[in-house]
C-alpha cells in the first residue's frame, strides 16, 4: 500500500529542502577514496576525505584484511555476546587499551553507535549530561537516548562550563554528572580545553568522556587529544574511531577494565548487533601496530596540513583559527559558499561546501581535509585553482 500521509509528507519536506539549497547530492566514487579520486569519469583532487593518514588504501592494511577474511570469512556470524567475538576482536581490543594507556578496551561497529551504545550504557534519567554545544550529531543522540538532563554549554567557553556543572551539582536533582566534549571540532579544527575541563570535572565529580574521532592519529604521537595534553589517567571515556585516521571501519571506548566490563554487559549494539567483520577488524590491527611503531605518517599530515593552510591564507583566503590539519576557507554566505565548492570541483578540487545549519549562519566554509598522502604537486594544484576561483568570484 502507498500511504497518502507518507507520500504528502515526503513530497512537501523534500521539495521544501530543495528550494533552501539543503537536498544534499550524493556523488558516488568511482576509485578509492585516496588523495586523487573519481567522479563521473572526472580525476579531482580531494580534499574531503577523513582518511587523514591514508591507511585505507594502504597495501599493508589491504593484505591484513584479505589474509583474515581468508581464514574466517566475510562476516563475524553473530553479535559479539552469542558467538560473534572471534580471536580477532580480543586482540584489538587489547591493542586499542595498550595504544592509548588505558587498562582495557571495547570495540564497536561504528564510532557512531558507539557513542549511542557507550553513553546509555552509563546514564540515565536520573542523570545530567554537560554537552559542548558543537557536539557531534552521534554524541547529542547517544545524550537523548540515556534519558539523562542534557545541559549544552557554551562552545569551548569553560566559564559556562563551571557555572553550569555547579548549577547541576546544588540542584541535587542528579545522581551521575558527565561532561562530553569532542576532542577535535571537525568544522573548525579547533581542540578541545581539556586540562580546564578536567580541572572542572576533578572539583565537582563529573564523568569524563572525550570523542576523539579527530584527533586520534592525528594529535599526541597518533595515540589522541588526551595523550596531547597528557591526560591519559584523567578521562573516564577515551572513545574514538577506527574509521577515520586508522582507514577502516569502527568505534572503541577505552578506560578502566570496570567500565569495559560493564559496557560489555549493557552496551546495546554490542549485544544486539552483528560484530565487526574480519576483514575490518584485521586491517583495524594493523593500522595500530603501524600507529604504534611510528610517527612519520602523521608528521606529513602536519606538513601537508599547515602547507595548505599557509598556502591558502597567503592567498588571502579566510582560514579561520583550526588548530589541526582541517583547515576550513570561511567564504560566508550559504549560497556563495556553494558556488564557491561547485566551481572548485568543476576546476579539479573536490571539497565540500559546509554550511547552515550544520555551522552557524553566515559562516559557511568549504572544509579541506589535507591528509599524509597528498603530495606537494597536488597541494600545489590544488592552491592554483582555489586562486583561479577566488579571483573570479571576487572573493580575492
Ligand atoms: N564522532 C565524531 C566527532 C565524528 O566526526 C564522527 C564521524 N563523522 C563520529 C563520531 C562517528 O564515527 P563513525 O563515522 O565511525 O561512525
Amino acid at each position: 500500500m502507498d500511504s497518502k500521509i507518507l507520500q504528502s509528507f515526503l513530497k512537501e519536506n523534500l521539495a521544501d529542502l530543495k528550494s533552501k539549497g539543503l537536498y544534499n547530492v550524493i556523488d558516488p566514487l568511482e576509485s578509492s577514496n585516496g588523495p586523487l579520486i573519481k567522479i563521473c569519469g572526472k580525476e579531482m583532487i580531494n580534499l574531503s576525505s577523513n582518511n587523514y593518514l591514508g591507511l585505507a588504501t594502504d597495501p599493508r592494511l589491504k593484505a591484513a584484511a584479505i589474509e583474515a577474511i581468508n581464514k574466517y570469512g566475510v562476516g563475524a556470524g553473530a553479535v559479539r555476546t552469542i558467538n560473534g567475538t572471534m580471536e580477532l576482536h580480543v586482540k584489538l581490543e587489547e591493542k586499542l587499551a595498550a595504544f592509548k594507556h588505558t587498562e582495557a578496551a571495547i570495540a564497536f561497529q561504528s564510532g557512531f553507535n558507539c557513542n549511542m551504545g557507550a553513553i546509555s550504557a552509563v546514564m540515565d534519567k536520573d542523570d545530567a549530561i554537560l554537552s559542548d554545544e558543537l557536539n557531534h550529531a552521534s554524541i547529542i543522540d547517544g545524550c537523548r537516548l540515556s534519558r539523562a538532563k542534557v545541559i549544552a554549554y557554551k562552545h569551548s567557553d569553560i566559564a559556562d562550563l563551571r557555572a553550569k556543572s555547579l548549577q547541576a551539582k546544588k540542584s541535587g536533582l542528579y545522581k551521575k554528572i558527565m561532561v562530553i566534549t569532542d576532542g577535535v571540532f571537525s568544522m573548525d579544527g579547533d581542540i578541545a580545553k581539556l586540562p580546564e575541563i578536567v580541572e572542572v570535572a576533578e572539583e565537582l565529580d563529573l564523568i569524563t568522556y572525550v570523542d576523539d574521532a579527530h584527533g586520534s592519529g592525528v594529535l599526541g604521537d597518533g595515540v589522541g587529544t588526551v595523550k596531547h595534553f597528557g591526560l591519559s589517567d584523567k578521562i573516564d571515556f577515551q572513545m574514538g574511531t577506527l574509521s577515520k585516521a586508522l582507514g577502516v571501519i569502527g568505534g572503541y571506548v577505552a578506560g578502566k577494565k570496570e567500565l569495559i566490563d560493564w559496557l560489555k554487559v549493557r552496551s546495546r549494539p554490542f549485544l544486539f548487533s552483528t560484530a565487526l567483520t574480519p576483514g575490518d577488524v584485521a586491517a583495524c590491527i594493523t593500522a595500530i601496530d603501524i600507529l604504534s611503531n611510528s610517527t612519520e605518517l602523521q608528521k606529513r599530515l602536519w606538513e601537508n596540513g599547515n602547507y595548505l593552510k599557509e598556502g591558502l591564507k597567503g592567498l588571502g583566503f579566510n582560514i579561520g583559527a583550526s588548530q589541526t590539519p582541517i583547515t576550513p576557507c570561511i567564504i560566508g554566505d550559504e549560497i556563495q559558499t556553494q558556488i564557491f565548492s561547485r566551481k572548485l570541483y568543476e576546476n579539479g578540487v573536490y571539497a565540500k561546501a559546509i554550511i547552515f545549519p550544520t555551522v552557524p549562519k553566515g559562516t559557511g566554509r568549504v572544509r579541506n581535509m589535507p591528509t599524509a598522502a597528498h603530495t606537494r604537486v597536488m597541494l600545489d594544484q590544488a592552491l592554483v585553482i582555489y586562486r583561479k576561483v577566488g579571483l573570479e568570484m571576487k572573493i580575492l
